[in-house]
């Protein structure tokens, strides 16, 4: 455990002591928490992500990274990725990038998880690590991916009650947390196309998401490159209580054991769009990952992988499935990419609306 991190408890009680403490804080202090004190993937963990299903996720993102760069006419450029887990999706990615020649200057992995940091050393001992996206190097076009990253950051929600809308907040409440609305009215952080919406009504809102995309977005404007974000999502606005808690594969109580639980929400992909816009960067259509994945070739990559192991097509079949059907990650999950002013339309999005 990094010195200085408090334990679950200390945890409840800060939370408590803070009388005022959004659902915000709270999510920011349980989940710094929670990464920092292990590796949460696989079967053996809480949850399981794309890239630890299949080989054949972060090979496709390694398809649609070479294509763009030799298309945009084979620059030198660091390969950045926000939050990698793992390592797992940047080690299949490189991997295939390098049979394209497409070899990236340098490394980058944006992770504040000694653990995780740890993993990702072991699977790619040439990377290097930054706190933040402000202390990425500035000497060349990034590519940046980000897969399930978004989804961890705090969200803020705002409920509408009798009074009008209040923000969420959590409180202690005998020996539990719970959720409670604020006093003070909140009407104005709510979009306004959501504010007629009946009482009991919850919406949230990601500014450190949004500020992450816009620092992105800045760094894209000024030194060219392109972004790939991965998550489970929606087009906004919408309303709606996303935060969810995780822990050994099932759902739980967002406010039970901060800190222990893996708590995420949904990602609105609608305002990331908007903060990338705001730095000229501009957003792809949005388009779920079974679509995503079927355009850049996971069925061909699926039969050479299984014409070279017949004894595991069906497993391979399988992975496929997971990653692509709808009822599993197909349409839950969405993609959306942005690109530098000048640089080339990134693949996989053709046919999709805005
Ligand atoms: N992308 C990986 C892991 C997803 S889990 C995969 O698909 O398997 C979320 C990741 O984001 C973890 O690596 C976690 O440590 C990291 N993370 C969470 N909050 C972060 C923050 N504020 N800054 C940097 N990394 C963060």
């Amino acid at each position: 455990m990094r010195d200085g991190l408090p334990n679950p408890e200390q945890l409840i009680s800060e939370i408590a002591t803070a009388r005022a403490t959004t659902i915000a804080d709270y999510m920011a202090a349980a989940n710094g928490h929670y990464y920092a004190t292990r590796d949460p993937l696989g079967a053996a963990g809480d949850f399981t992500t794309a890239p630890e299903i299949s080989q054949m996720f972060g090979e496709m993102v390694g398809v649609w990274i070479a294509d763009l760069w030799s298309r945009a006419g084979s620059p030198a450029f660091r390969y950045v990725e926000l939050g990698p887990g793992r390592g797992t999706l940047a080690a299949d990615a490189l991997r295939v990038m390098a049979r394209f020649g497409c070899t990236p200057a340098g490394i980058d992995l944006v992770e504040t998880s000694p653990t995780l940091r740890a993993a990702q050393l072991a699977r790619i001992p040439n990377a290097e690590h930054h706190d933040e996206i402000d202390a990425l190097p500035d000497d060349a076009p990034l590519i940046i991916v980000a897969n399930e990253f978004f989804d961890a950051l705090p969200i803020h929600q705002y409920v509408r009650t009798i009074d009008g809308w209040r923000e969420r907040m959590v409180e202690r409440q005998g020996g539990a947390l719970a959720p409670v609305a604020n006093d003070t009215p909140a009407d104005d952080a709510v979009p306004a196309v959501l504010r007629d919406k009946p009482e009991g009504t919850i919406v949230e809102t990601a500014p450190v998401a949004a500020a992450i995309m816009q620092r992105c977005a800045f760094r894209l404007a000024r030194q060219g490159g392109a972004m790939l974000a991965i998550d489970y999502g929606y087009g906004g606005p919408a309303a709606g209580d996303t935060l969810q808690a995780v822990k050994a594969h099932r759902f739980v109580d967002p406010f039970a054991n901060p800190g222990e639980v893996d708590l995420t929400a949904h990602v609105d992909f609608t305002a990331l769009a908007a903060s990338a816009r705001s730095a000229a960067v501009p957003a792809s259509p949005l388009t779920t990952q079974g679509d995503w994945l079927q355009r850049l070739g996971v069925d061909a990559r699926l039969q050479s992988l299984a014409a070279a192991a017949p004894a595991r097509a069906d497993e391979l079949k399988g992975q496929r499935d997971r990653l692509v059907e709808p009822r599993e990650m197909g349409d839950l999950f969405k993609v959306m990419a942005f690109t530098a002013p000048g640089w080339p339309a990134p693949a996989g999005f053709t046919g999709d609306t805005a």
